[in-house]
């Protein structure tokens, strides 16, 4: 049976870093929630609900919860026919919605003791210090190097994965809007996960292969 493994964080955790190095461990797919809902939208803009969602993604607004989570399932669902041996949700779930809807879907087709989630923890001076350490494409913003984990990289560098710019973002005020978003949203589902799953803290504050090293002990890898 199939494998689920969600890797959870607050801000500057690092967890697409380490989601990223667990998929190349073990082979699962690597769900990006964002990246599967834009992928969605290009291939189901006939649907007027997904053409909706457009409008609001290009207006900077969120999916809609019930939306995305429709499409999380419909992914997941194609995904786990192909047999893969498992998927690593980046990033996932983000809210107490998510946790509830989406590991319903998923204990119901792997099987409760195959979902397990990874949080990587960091204190809040550690989220500011590195999203200060943030650089940033110009043109578009999920393009991010960290000067932490490149040390060369320096703002006005190009974007290795488009034609922009690295950027210095003022970031003050955002990290606080999603530091305190990510405590009132995300913290809530990472209970229900603690209540029904099997759910490993790893401390965040330390070199990224030992972080991953102590991720691959407390799952088994
Ligand atoms: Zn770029």
């Amino acid at each position: 049976m199939s494998k689920i493994i969600f890797v959870i964080g607050p801000p500057g955790a690092g967890k697409g870093t380490q989601a990223k190095l667990l998929v190349e461990k073990t082979g699962f797919y690597h769900f990006i929630t964002s990246r599967e809902g834009k992928n969605y939208i290009s291939s189901h803009m006939d649907d007027p609900e997904t053409a909706r969602q457009k409008e609001l993604y290009d207006k900077g607004i969120l999916f809609e919860p019930e939306w995305l989570i429709g499409v999380q399932k419909k992914r997941a669902e194609e995904i786990l026919k192909e047999n893969v041996s498992g998927i690593v949700f980046d990033g996932s779930p983000r809210t107490l919605y998510e946790a509830e809807n989406l590991t319903k879907f998923l204990s119901d087709t792997v099987g409760k003791d195959n979902i397990s989630a990874v949080v990587i923890e960091v204190s809040a001076d550690e989220m500011k210090k590195r999203a200060g350490e943030r650089l940033v494409c110009s043109k578009n913003e999920n393009h991010v190097v960290s000067t932490r984990l490149d040390a060369e990289k320096k703002i006005g560098d190009p974007c290795k994965k488009c034609d922009g710019v690295l950027q210095k973002r003022d970031l003050d005020t955002e990290i606080e809007e999603r530091i305190k978003q990510y405590q009132e949203r995300t913290e809530p589902g990472i209970e229900y996960l603690k209540k029904n799953y099997t759910v490993f803290t790893v401390n965040g504050e330390r070199l990224v292969e030992d972080v991953q090293a102590d991720i691959l002990r407390v799952l088994n890898l």
